[in-house]
């Protein structure tokens, strides 16, 4: 109900493009102009109909083209369970692989979020079988959540095969005995598999809005001799675009997590469950 009210698309607009594919183009135009790179989010997980996922797939197709075709700075990010992980898994595996040799011919790259902890080996070994493809090395990247208690393991293994990773604090809720629960912890691990991503000689993602985070990056960074090139930060659409903007000045790399379409609300409320002060913005704004 709230994905076709008007009222929620509006409220939504914050931290979502639009619904459409030309607003999330244009938002990338626009984020390309203040010197960010963008990857570019179909909303939509869970799927469970073939037709939905081909539909979703034809999407993803069409926006690699687009991508192609206006020169934009963006790559795509792709959930598992949109492309029907959860109604076949074969046919998952057969729409990546083919999203990932569209990536190879236009000179791209396909991001594969992750997602709930059931998903998360399978993600894993699907990244790492479409990764050991001829041609496909470098062209499709992992996740990596700082609040899973196997990540250093998983990240050792991706790093001796070279994978692209993002990595993140993690977004779900997960229990005690796979995930930390406590803030400092989830921060030391992050911290802890930072230095792992940035001494590998792999480009990676550090994908954050912590200043703290931040900063023991950029500190580490400058004392391990890591260039500016080397790696790139990566934030969400509508979040600390000050702090953005601040990267890019200081001559980092900055990537924008752009999402758009009509299915914005499970990643909607991720966002305002994170921070409760969002609520209250989207509340101010209801009143406005
Ligand atoms: C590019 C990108 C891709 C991601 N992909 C995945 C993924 O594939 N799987 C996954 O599980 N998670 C993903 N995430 C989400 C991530 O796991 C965290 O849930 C999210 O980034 C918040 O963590 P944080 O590192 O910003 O730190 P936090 O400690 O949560 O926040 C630090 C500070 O950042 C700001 N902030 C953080 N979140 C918000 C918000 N929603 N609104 C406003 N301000 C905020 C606040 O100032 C806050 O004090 C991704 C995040 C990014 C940036």
């Amino acid at each position: 109900m709230a994905e076709k009210s008007s009222l929620g698309r509006r409220l939504s607009r914050r931290f979502v493009a639009g619904t459409q594919m030309d607003d999330v183009l244009q938002a990338t135009q626009e984020v390309n102009s203040s010197g960010c790179s963008v990857s570019v989010d179909n909303l939509g997980e869970n799927v469970t109909s073939r037709e939905e996922v081909q539909r979703h797939a034809e999407l993803y197709h069409r926006l690699l083209d687009e991508i192609a075709a206006r020169k934009l700075n963006a790559n795509v990010s792709v959930k598992l369970t949109q492309m029907g992980l959860d109604v076949d898994e074969k046919l998952a595996h057969d729409i990546t692989n083919g999203l990932v040799e569209h990536a190879v011919r236009d000179n791209n790259f396909v991001r594969l979020d992750m997602e709930g902890s059931p998903y998360t080996q399978r993600t894993l070994d699907f990244v790492r079988e479409l990764h050991g493809k001829n041609g496909h090395q470098g062209r499709v990247g992992a996740v990596i959540q700082a609040y899973m208690r196997r990540s250093e393991s998983d990240v050792e293994q991706l790093l001796r095969e070279r994978i692209r990773i993002r990595l993140c604090k993690g977004a779900y809720k997960e229990p005690p005995e796979l995930a930390f629960q406590k803030m400092p912890e989830v921060n030391e691990n992050y911290i802890r598999l930072m230095k792992m991503l940035l001494t590998s000689g792999v480009y990676h993602g550090i994908a954050t809005h912590d200043e703290k985070m931040i900063a023991a990056t950029l500190e580490f960074a400058k004392a391990q001799n890591v260039p500016p090139d080397a790696f790139e930060f990566q934030m969400l659409y509508g979040i600390r675009r000050d702090l953005q903007r601040k990267l890019v000045q200081g001559g980092w790399r900055m990537r924008v997590y752009i999402p758009f379409g009509a299915e914005w609300y499970p990643y909607f409320m991720r966002r305002l469950a994170e921070r409760p002060a969002n609520a209250l913005f989207v509340l101010k704004n209801l009143f406005k």
